[in-house]
């Protein structure tokens, strides 16, 4: 037997053995973890800032502190969720009494990336924990300091047989997809998102996928330039443009192209100073490898800001690109770094209808005082989880649920919707002995008539 069959054979009995439902159990251990992240605090820091450069006030806000808010909004709401909730039984079906029970699945599977490395395997795994599953987390191999904090941190807080960290790349993953476990979390690209829907098809196992896109960020004409840049630059530069629900590309009204690029501009001055590669707050492109496809994709366009670059410390500045067309290579990828093409608009519909031509994103944002368009945008573009006049912060309320829709992914999670993408619904309808009617039994002759007036 394989170590991956091994321990979902462990988890396995621990499941059926009733121990990880029960409501006590599963706070306690969302409480010790919670002790173990406090104590751990510096060292997952310090992983965070090796793996990407992470600096600390990123670290803690994007990342432990996510994860010790979702700890704590499951603790104070467990009890609620867990409870079967009554819903009405139809007069045909009287006397009776229905309840909707939220089952755990059982042994679930997470596997998360490198981009958010500790926030994006806890935060899944604290909501599988909460619904009273057992759990397998596979970290990115890509961001092998925090994966190996995880590792830590996993063993040093659960049994095995109830939760376990397996590092490792696409070996073990594949290894791990080719197990029955209950349930599969994947957070990652879209291409590896297929392969784990097609391994997961094999054994009809329910699946979430948390992919990523293009995410567009529509500035309209009547904003505060001001604030409009700051935010956009915030949530674009933040990690170094590694954020999966990042704005990819700005597609600005067109009378307002150039006082958004200037803002900008100014507001990357304000937050990294003239040159951002000395400032501590702007991270660092994980591998080679995208940093070699980013270089790549800074051919698009006119550069208006920043198109420095450092091989060596994988640095790339925070770069704004002007003049780039819908068929350039940058526009036909994620970008998933800290380069930000300006489009422009002068007719919303065109801009409606471009966005609508590419792959479903997993999130929108838009600039606007106008009320209409705000509601146009939300009706006529498929999207995932989106912001009104800001970026990115919709990801931290614990009572949005984030996930995508088609390209961008499959369910979501976070806070209550965390809970329920863990969790089947077990219905349960439960009849008294008494009043057996019998016009439902055979024969039927004559009864049609009087049931119709029962049903519909
Ligand atoms: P990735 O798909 O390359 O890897 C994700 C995980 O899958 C890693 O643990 C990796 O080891 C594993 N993996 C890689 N190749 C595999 C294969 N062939 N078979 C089985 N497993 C495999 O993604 P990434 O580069 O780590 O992350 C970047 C992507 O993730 C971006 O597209 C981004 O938008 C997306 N993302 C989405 C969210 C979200 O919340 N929706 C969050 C972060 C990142």
């Amino acid at each position: 037997m394989n170590e991956a069959s091994q321990i979902l054979s462990n988890q396995r009995a621990l499941f059926l053995s009733g121990r990880t439902r029960d409501l006590e159990f599963r706070k306690e251990s969302l409480k010790l973890l919670r002790e173990n992240i406090r104590l751990a605090e510096q060292e997952i820091l310090d992983a965070l800032e090796r793996d990407l450069g992470k600096c600390a006030f990123e670290g803690f806000v994007s990342e432990v502190g996510m994860v010790l808010d979702e700890i704590g909004l499951a603790r104070k709401h467990l009890r609620r969720w867990s409870r079967p909730r009554r819903v009405r039984t139809p007069l045909s079906l009287m006397p009776g009494k229905s309840l909707i029970y939220r089952e755990p699945y059982g042994s679930s599977l997470v596997i998360s990336p490198w981009n958010y490395p500790f926030q994006l395997a806890l935060v899944p795994l604290v909501d599988a924990v909460a619904a009273g599953n057992c759990a397998v987390l596979k970290p990115s191999e890509l961001a092998p300091a925090t994966s190996s904090v995880l590792a830590g941190l996993i063993s040093d807080t659960f049994d095995p047989a109830h939760v376990t960290a397996l590092e490792g790349g696409v070996d073990v993953s594949t290894a791990l997809l080719d197990q029955d476990f209950d349930m599969i979390f994947f957070t990652g690209s879209a291409p590896v998102g297929k392969i784990v829907l097609e391994a997961a098809a094999r054994r009809l196992t329910p699946v979430v996928l948390e992919l990523g896109g293009k995410s567009p960020c529509i500035v309209d004409s009547d904003v505060d330039l001001d604030v409009t840049s700051r935010r956009i630059a915030w949530g674009k530069f933040l990690n170094a443009g590694q954020t999966c629900a990042a704005p990819d590309y700005v597609l600005a009204h067109e009378s307002i192209r150039q006082g958004l690029i200037d803002g900008i501009t100014a507001a990357v001055n304000e937050f990294y100073g003239t040159d951002p590669a000395s400032s501590p707050d702007f991270a660092r492109i994980v591998n080679d490898r995208h940093f070699e496809r980013l270089v790549a994709l800074m051919g698009s366009g006119d550069t208006v800001m920043g198109g420095q670059s450092d091989r060596e410390q994988r640095y790339i500045a925070p770069t704004m690109l002007d003049n780039v067309g819908w068929d350039d290579p940058i526009m036909s990828e994620e970008i998933f770094g800290p380069l930000l093409p300006v489009m422009t608009y002068s007719n919303i519909d065109d801009a409606i209808s471009r966005i609508r031509d590419l792959p479903t994103p997993l999130a929108l944002y838009a600039f606007t005082r106008n009320r209409s368009l705000e509601r146009r945008l939300i009706n006529e573009i498929r999207f995932g989880t989106g912001c009104i006049n800001d970026t990115v912060v919709q990801f931290s309320s614990p009572h949005l649920p984030v996930g995508g829709v088609g390209n961008s992914g499959m369910g979501s999670y976070h806070g209550q919707a965390g809970f329920e993408a863990f969790t089947y619904t077990k219905s349960v309808m439960k009849r008294p002995f008494a009043f057996d009617f019998k016009l439902r039994y055979p024969p039927y002759a004559g009864k049609l008539k009087k049931i119709r007036k029962l049903i519909g």
